[in-house]
């Protein structure tokens, strides 16, 4: 056996860096940590029966770690974080120790699309269930909190009753679709997505071809004009083009995502006409299933697969080896720069109705609130809801005449429909009070700096987004906010170690994607929080020149 680059102390060779990867198509198939090995033990999708039949029954003692840790995910279920835990010392606990006996449930909601009915029952399952808590996250998902084992299997019939489920809402899976929350009803859409939204979920989410993943693998198929639903950020995403004679069909992508290495996904350059999306999706995830490095966690996600082939490798191994033949080269998506993506307001549809979009505060809302919400909708003739990934919601199909009549009832609920520039533009993660891994609060701390800034600014409208997030992932998406503002421990004035945050600006998607920078020692204590933003809002706005924005 030749000697390992650790016993040479040489750089490892391709060859050697390949095996340790533990890509599968190059027959590498042992696992090589932990998780590779749990899923393979079993598929995350069996734990679905021993929820049903013996962990809701004997309760949180009876269930395995490697399910409660493992596959619970593959069901949207996560452990939350103990009460009482300070974020400085996630680091040096064990995951028992962080473990509650609740759980987070994620529901997926593909394409965002609601029914009135659904809406409901989502919102009953809170109120009785989970303590009253839903929020809207920024993959148009709802997160629930104090779920308790013991009431799984009744949550999971009320939510199938309804045509929802939690399947694959977390784990190494396809997690929800994301997709534009007006389509099919946009005046200015490139193509409604919709029927390709529900035929990816209905031939590929809860297969075992795809339960298996190296890591997390996000989608967003959409036609919207605004590119609302982020595909510069995903692990796939087809985006609405006119192509030759002005056929609607997709431009692909691959390769987005944040966390600690945010990348911007690539143009493959291909051409998909809608009946291939489905086909295409499942080629793209097979090659990432069998080419994908499992060796490393933080090296597993897609990303670093484009990153090391660059896009013509992977689409022509896409093509060649999974999909069987060649797509026609298209042209890149129409961008525009500074537009507003959130769909919030009162807008035209294309069918002469009106769209209502509204904002709850850092996308925190109650179950109670939400039933309100199904019923206002109703009562004002709409079926359909829809969730944003801005974690706003929107109402369909209002007549023109009644739209002020539901502004003043959603607004009622405490639902703005015109809020001030920081509450429809600041998102926070679900942070400390539930999240295991982060450092710092952030729910809370987000909605009083709304509050804060209102009262402070009144007057500031300049478009400008601001991100909390608790750690350094990014589920708020910090690296792309104007302001991004990741959890930490900073040091105070005396010296002490207090929750704060680091500091990212300029950060942005559209024609000029840039992750924002990070300023070298550019920190802030969450109780100066607002004076520092105050500060910085106060400075562009009295320094700005004719027509320049807050984003890049
Ligand atoms: Fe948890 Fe960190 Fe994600 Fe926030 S960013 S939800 S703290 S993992």
């Amino acid at each position: 056996m030749p000697p390992s680059s650790e016993q040479t102390g040489s750089a490892p060779t391709r060859t050697q860096r390949r095996r340790g990867d533990g890509q599968w198509a190059l027959g590498y198939r042992e696992p090589l940590n932990k998780n590779e090995e749990n899923k393979k033990n079993d598929d995350g999708l069996n734990v679905r029966d021993r929820i049903i039949n013996i962990y809701a029954k004997a309760g949180f003692d009876s269930i395995d770690p490697a399910d409660l840790r493992g596959r619970f995910r593959w069901f949207g279920l996560y452990t939350q974080r103990a009460p009482g835990i300070d974020g400085g010392r996630t680091a040096v606990l064990s995951p028992e120790e962080l473990d509650d006996r609740y759980f987070m449930m994620r529901v997926r909601i593909d394409g965002g699309r609601l029914t009135a009915a659904q809406l409901r029952a989502v919102a009953e399952i809170s109120r009785d269930y989970a303590r009253d808590t839903a929020d809207i996250t920024d993959r148009q998902n709802i997160q629930y909190h104090w779920i308790r084992v013991e009431d799984v299997p009744a949550i999971w019939e009320k939510l199938e009753s309804v045509g929802l489920s939690t399947t694959e809402a977390c784990g190494d899976t396809p997690r929800v679709v994301l997709g534009c929350p007006l389509a099919g009803v946009a005046e200015d859409e490139v193509i409604d997505a919709s029927p390709q939204i529900q035929q990816v979920h209905d031939e590929h989410i809860g297969s075992p071809l795809y339960s298996n993943l190296p890591r997390k693998f996000k989608t967003s198929i959409a036609g919207c004009s605004v590119h609302c639903v982020n595909h510069e950020i995903n692990d796939v995403a087809f985006v609405g083009v006119r192509g030759e004679n002005g056929e609607a069909g997709y431009d692909l992508f691959v390769g987005g995502g944040l966390a600690t290495n945010p990348m911007f996904a690539e143009r493959l350059g291909a051409f998909v006409r809608p009946d291939q999306v489905s086909d295409v999706w499942a080629a793209v995830t097979a090659v990432f299933r069998d080419y994908g490095f499992r060796r490393l966690r933080t090296r597993a996600r897609i990303k670093f697969l484009i990153k090391e082939w660059g896009p013509e490798k992977f689409r022509e191994v896409m093509e060649e080896e999974y999909l069987g033949h060649r797509l026609p080269d298209g042209p890149g998506p129409q961008l525009d720069d500074g537009v507003r993506r959130d769909h919030v307001g009162v807008h035209r549809q294309r069918d002469g109705k009106y769209y209502v979009g509204f904002a709850p505060k850092v996308g925190r809302v109650t179950g109670s609130s939400l039933v309100r919400v199904a019923e206002i909708a109703e009562a004002h003739g709409s079926d359909r809801i829809r969730t944003t990934v801005d974690q706003k919601l929107v109402v369909l199909d209002i007549d023109g005449d009644d739209t002020d009549a539901i502004t003043a009832d959603l607004e009622a609920e405490g639902y703005e429909v015109r809020p001030s520039v920081f509450r429809r533009q600041t998102m926070a993660c679900t942070g400390i009070e539930f999240c295991k891994l982060a450092i710092v609060e952030t729910k809370d701390r987000g909605a009083a700096l709304i509050d804060e800034l209102e009262k402070r600014l009144p007057d500031f409208d300049e478009p400008v987004s601001i991100n909390l997030n608790g750690c350094p992932n990014s589920c708020a998406r910090i690296q792309v906010a104007d302001i991004g503002l990741k959890g930490q421990l900073v040091m105070d004035e005396h010296g002490e170690q207090v929750e704060g945050y680091q500091i990212h600006l300029g950060g942005g998607m559209g024609l000029n994607p840039a992750f924002g920078k990070k300023v070298r020692g550019l920190k802030s204590t969450a109780d100066d929080l607002p004076d520092y933003i105050e500060r910085v809002l106060r400075r562009f706005r009295d320094q700005k020149e004719e027509g320049e924005t807050f984003a890049v």
